[in-house]
C-alpha cells in the first residue's frame, strides 16, 4: 500500500489517526493527509492541495478539499491560519509549537521559534495578572534589499 510507504517524517499520520479523531478512513481524506505530509511546503491552502491533487491524478474536487480541510480543522488535525496576505493556509498539527512570518511579496510562510519571545509574552501577560495560555504570532516581512 502506497500509504504506507512513504518519505520518514517528523509526523506520520495513518487511517488510525483519522479514526481516533472521530473521521471515517473516506478515499479523499486519506488523499488530502498524504498531500499535507508529502508536499514540501507545510502550509498550503485549499488551493495548493487541490492542485496537488489534479496534478497526482486524484478526482476529488475543490469544495471536498475544503470539506476535509474543515473537518480536519474541528478534529484537532491541522490548524487554519488566517494571515493577512490572503487566504487560509492549514498546517498538520503538530503540538510543537511556533510562530511564523509571511512574506508579503512571494507569500512565503517562514516558521520560528524565539524562547526570548515567549518568556517575554509569559511575563506580559503575568504582569497583567494572567497566564498565558496560546498565543500567535505573525511578522509580515519583505526580503531585504540587496
Ligand atoms: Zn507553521
Amino acid at each position: 500500500m502506497a500509504w504506507l510507504v512513504r518519505r520518514a517524517k517528523l509526523l506520520i499520520m495513518e487511517p488510525k489517526d483519522l479514526k481516533k479523531a472521530g473521521l471515517k478512513a473516506t478515499l479523499p481524506r486519506l488523499r488530502i493527509l498524504e498531500i499535507l505530509q508529502e508536499s514540501d511546503s507545510k502550509h498550503m491552502s485549499a488551493e495548493d492541495v487541490y492542485k496537488a491533487l489534479l496534478s497526482a491524478g486524484e478526482d476529488v474536487g475543490l469544495a471536498t478539499v475544503y470539506r476535509v480541510l474543515t473537518q480536519f480543522e474541528g478534529a484537532g488535525l491541522v490548524s487554519r491560519h488566517n494571515f493577512d496576505s490572503g487566504h487560509s493556509v492549514f498546517e498538520l498539527d503538530d503540538d510543537e509549537h511556533h510562530d511564523h512570518m509571511v512574506c508579503l511579496q512571494t507569500d512565503k510562510v517562514i516558521e520560528f521559534h524565539n524562547e526570548e519571545i515567549e518568556e517575554l509574552q509569559r511575563k506580559i501577560a503575568d504582569k497583567h495578572g494572567y497566564e498565558l495560555i496560546d498565543h500567535s504570532l505573525v511578522l509580515y516581512v519583505k526580503p531585504k534589499p540587496d
